[in-house]
C-alpha cells in the first residue's frame, strides 16, 4: 500500500476520454511524460512531432500560433512571452555581429531601445530614418545592412508605412523587412501579403484585447525559419500556457472588436475636428491626414483603433482634460475593449528630449486615444464630458 507521501506527488494517467473537450484545455505542465529514451531523442531532435519540455512548445501556443498563422497568411509563426520577445526573436534568429539594421524612427520607444542601445552591445549596428521617405529610407542603408524595421502603423501620429515599396525597396539591397503590425492587427492588414518577409504582433494590445495578457507573434516564411525555434528556445523566449490560451480566447473576438473600435476611431476624430480646444487630431481615416489614401489602399478601407489629438492649451490643458473624462481612464497602453487614454509626454516617450519630442510631433497637450467596443455615442460624451472639464465646452 502507498503511504499518504507517496500518492500525491505522482501525477496518474489521465482517465481514458471518448469525446474530446470543445474548449481547449490549458497544459500547465512544464514536461510531459516519454514512452522510451528514443522517442524522448526523436521528439527533441525534431524527427517526430511531441512536446518534451514547455521552454521548446507546448499545445496552447501551437494552437494559437496556427490561428495567427492563417490569419498572415503565413508558413511559419512562433509565440513568445511578449511583443519585445518577438522583435528579440527576430534579431536573435536572423542577424549576426557586424550587421546593421535601420529602423523607423518613429517605432515605439523600447523597439528603438533594444534595435539601437541594446544591439550595439553584441555588435549589430542600426539608424533610424523616416521610413515614409523611401529616398531617406535607401540613403540609410550600408552593405551590412540586413534587416528594415517599420510599424504598419506608427505611435502616437500614426504615420503610415508603404509596406509593398519598402519590400521592394529593401530585396533589391539584399535586405529584409519586418513589419510591426500591432497598431493595425491582421484584420486591417496582412503584411506578408504585400511583400514583407516577417510580421510581429505584441498580443498584449488588440489581438488579445482585454489588457490581461503579455504575448507576442512572429510569423514569417519556412525559408527564413531555420533558427527561430533554436532561437526561441535557447534565448528563453517562450510563451506561457495560459497566456496563449486567454490570447486564443480575444482572437475569437478581434474581428468584431476591430471593426467597432476603427468605427468609434473615425467617430471620435471627426468629432474631436470640430472642437475650439483641438488644435488638430491625427487619425489616417480623416482625408487631410497626409496618408489617408494609402491606409485606405493597405487596410482595407478602414483605418485603425488609435486617435492621436493635440490640445491646443498644452500640457495643463492635457491634465485637466484627463481629470475630467472620467470615463476614459488613463491607461498607458492600447488595445482594450473598452476605451483608454495615452500622454505620450508623461509616458511612452517621456526618455524623449523636448526636442526630439516636438521633432515628432509631440506637446505637452498630445492625448493618445485607444478606441473600444462602447458605443459611438458613449465615446463622444465621455470625450465631450473631458473637453467641458476644461471649462471649453463643445
Ligand atoms: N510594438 C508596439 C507598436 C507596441 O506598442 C508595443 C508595446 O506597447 C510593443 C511592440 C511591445 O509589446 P509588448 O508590450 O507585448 O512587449
Amino acid at each position: 500500500m502507498p503511504t499518504l507521501d507517496d500518492i500525491c506527488p505522482r501525477p496518474d494517467e489521465l482517465p481514458p476520454q471518448t469525446t474530446q473537450p470543445h474548449s481547449a484545455p490549458i497544459y500547465l505542465t512544464s514536461v510531459w511524460r516519454c514512452d522510451d529514451p528514443r522517442q524522448a531523442d526523436d521528439m527533441l531532435g525534431g524527427r517526430t512531432p511531441g512536446y518534451v519540455y514547455q521552454r521548446d512548445g507546448h499545445p496552447n501556443a501551437d494552437l494559437f500560433a496556427e490561428k495567427c498563422r492563417e490569419l498572415h497568411h503565413a508558413e511559419r509563426a512562433a509565440i513568445t512571452s511578449s511583443g519585445m520577445a518577438a522583435l528579440s526573436l527576430a534579431l536573435l534568429s536572423q542577424l549576426r555581429t557586424g550587421d546593421h539594421v535601420v529602423a523607423s524612427r518613429n517605432l515605439y520607444g523600447k523597439s528603438l531601445l533594444l534595435l539601437g542601445t541594446e544591439a550595439a552591445r553584441v555588435g549589430i549596428a542600426c539608424s533610424t530614418a523616416d521610413t515614409c521617405d523611401l529616398s531617406t529610407t535607401a540613403a540609410a542603408f550600408t552593405p551590412q545592412t540586413k534587416l528594415v524595421v517599420v510599424e504598419t502603423i506608427a505611435n502616437p501620429l500614426l504615420q503610415v508605412a508603404d509596406i509593398a515599396a519598402l519590400a521592394e525597396l529593401c530585396h533589391a539591397r539584399g535586405a529584409k523587412l519586418l513589419v510591426d503590425n500591432t497598431f493595425a492587427t491582421p484584420v486591417l492588414c496582412q503584411p506578408l501579403t504585400l511583400g514583407a518577409d516577417f510580421v510581429l504582433e505584441s498580443v498584449s494590445k488588440m489581438m488579445n484585447g482585454h489588457s490581461d495578457v503579455m504575448l507576442g507573434l512572429l510569423c514569417g516564411r519556412a525559408a527564413d525559419w531555420e533558427r527561430v525555434p533554436v532561437a526561441l528556445s535557447a534565448w528563453g523566449l517562450a510563451s506561457s500556457p495560459f497566456d496563449a490560451w486567454l490570447s486564443s480566447r480575444g482572437l475569437a473576438t478581434l474581428h468584431l472588436r476591430m471593426d467597432r473600435a476603427c468605427d468609434n476611431a473615425l467617430r471620435a476624430a471627426e468629432f474631436l475636428s470640430h472642437q475650439p480646444a483641438v488644435a488638430r487630431v491625427d487619425y489616417p481615416g480623416l482625408p487631410r491626414h497626409p496618408h489617408h489614401a494609402l491606409a485606405a489602399r493597405q487596410c482595407g478601407g478602414r483605418f485603425g483603433s488609435i486617435v492621436t489629438f493635440h490640445l491646443a492649451a498644452g500640457r495643463a490643458a492635457a491634465e485637466a482634460f484627463i481629470r475630467a473624462a472620467r470615463r476614459i481612464p488613463f491607461c498607458p497602453s492600447l488595445g482594450e475593449v473598452s476605451t483608454t487614454l495615452s500622454h505620450p509626454e508623461s509616458t511612452s516617450h517621456r526618455a524623449l528630449t523636448p526636442d526630439q519630442r516636438a521633432a515628432l510631433g509631440i506637446t505637452g497637450g498630445t492625448i493618445r486615444l485607444s478606441l473600444g467596443a462602447e458605443s459611438s455615442a458613449f465615446v463622444c460624451d465621455a470625450l465631450a464630458e473631458g473637453l467641458r472639464g476644461m471649462r471649453i465646452v463643445p
